[in-house]
């Protein structure tokens, strides 16, 4: 399977996933003309083999987190008996980023056959399309895109490799922020309000109804069918400086050509920004980034050659997250931003742990005052305690990414705060 073939060179260099004839909205003829099938295919000719060649590949899971995808794989496949799950994860919520709507809307069938290829590979006759029912039409899209799969002979060919009927539906998710966090899918799916939950367990070793699941974001499954056809090599080969493959990097913020860009894995910041996004807008100076959504650290200017994969961004202090890059020039200010991010956070608090619910609230209005000029060297300092007292005192993510974004940005722009503060 890892052999270059022929049919590589008909794929431009970087555009694998948003290839000009991949999108074909819900057209399952459509997608089988662009190539689509033949990953299933040879996934279903060696179905031993397709962790190995995921492994070999160097897949990682794109909804932020960056974990080897053939370990995640592995995890739910070593479960015993066939009661198992996957689900691709298409709740997508995040300020900033927009690459799952694009995928799931525009391109449904590739993370279809992508979340097939899962199952096939984990032992799962259970597939559930979790979409975020507020993202326009791209749920009915979904919704299209399974009937015309449930339609298709192939899969009754999966049916017969697992040993049983297949389930394949799109259901709507929460559409909360929460509600993309794994726990809080299962959560979902068994009828539950999206509340995380305590890990260990983890979802791969019981997951919905206590199923072992599997639980990849839409990116990472849409990659899955182009490295089955085309082989880990070749998938390796669309990266830069030895990162394996390509990345939607959701590019918004103070740029001339905002949008959503799929770059080799590797591609520098400054590279994103000033060749793809046109350059910093109205000619401004660039100030900083918020990557990978509004829950990390920002990167400044001493950052901007650092190549967008998740090793490099992460020696850097920061991390790659969902590969939005939420650009800041000079004029714009950052505990405005920081405020609005923060604010975000507080309203999607679940609220189940105290310290995540109240500390999110102290924060935003403690920021609202800075940044409405009536703060004091008080509110700063409280602002500065919290960041200290809070990490770790949640149950999820949540409470950690609103520390870090105020905290980075204290770190590295604490004197537009103090510039701010009343008197
Ligand atoms: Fe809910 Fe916040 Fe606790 Fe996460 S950290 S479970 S969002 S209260």
């Amino acid at each position: 399977m890892d052999a270059l073939t022929r049919d590589q060179l008909a794929i431009e260099p970087a555009r694998v996933l948003t290839a000009p004839d991949l999108l074909v909205g819900s057209s399952l003829p459509g997608w089988h003309a662009a190539g689509g099938g033949i990953g299933l295919r040879r996934a279903l000719e060696d179905r031993a083999g397709i962790i190995g060649v995921l492994e070999r590949a160097g897949l990682r899971g794109l909804g932020g987190a960056g974990f080897p995808t053939h370990r995640k794989w592995e995890a739910v496949a070593a479960q015993p008996g066939p009661e198992k799950v996957v689900v691709c994860n298409g709740n997508e919520d995040e300020p900033g980023t927009f690459k799952d709507r694009f995928l799931l809307g525009r391109t449904p069938h590739q993370v279809i056959e992508g979340a097939l290829i899962a199952a096939l590979a984990v032992g799962a006759r259970q597939v559930v399309m979790y979409v975020n029912p507020h993202l326009g039409s791209v749920l009915p899209t979904v919704a299209e895109a399974v009937a015309a799969w449930r339609a298709d002979p192939v899969l009754l060919e999966l049916a017969a490799a697992l040993g049983g009927p297949v389930t394949l539906e799109a259901r709507a998710s929460s559409g909360r922020y929460i509600g993309g966090e794994e726990t809080a899918v299962v959560a979902w799916l068994e009828g539950s309000f999206p509340f995380p939950r305590r890990k260990p367990p983890f979802p791969a070793e019981s997951g919905v109804h206590g199923k072992p699941t599997l639980i990849n974001n839409a990116e990472t499954l849409a990659h899955v069918p182009h490295i089955l056809r085309h082989g880990a090599a070749w998938f390796r080969s669309r990266g830069r400086g030895g990162a394996p493959g390509t990345k939607l990097f959701s590019l918004s913020g103070d740029v001339q050509r905002p949008g959503l860009y799929e770059l080799p894995m590797g591609t520098p910041l400054a590279e994103l920004i000033e060749e793809h996004g046109g350059g910093m807008l109205m000619g401004r100076a660039f100030k900083a980034v918020f990557t990978g959504g509004p829950s990390n650290t920002l990167l400044t200017a001493d950052h901007l050659d650092v190549p967008l994969d998740f090793d490099s961004v992460r020696a850097r202090g920061s991390r790659l997250g969902t590969g939005a890059m939420i650009v800041v020039s000079e004029g714009t200010s950052i505990p405005r931003r920081v405020t609005e991010f923060v604010e975000f956070f507080a309203e999607s608090s679940c609220g189940q742990c105290p310290p995540c619910k109240t500390g999110t609230y102290q924060l935003a209005t403690l920021l609202h005052r800075i940044d409405s000029g009536h703060g004091t060297r008080a509110d700063l300092d409280s602002i500065r305690q919290l960041c200290g007292l809070l990490p770790g005192s949640g149950r999820c993510g949540l409470i950690d990414g609103a520390v870090t974004v105020v905290a980075s940005s204290l770190e590295r722009f604490g004197a537009e705060y103090e510039s701010m503060l009343r008197g």
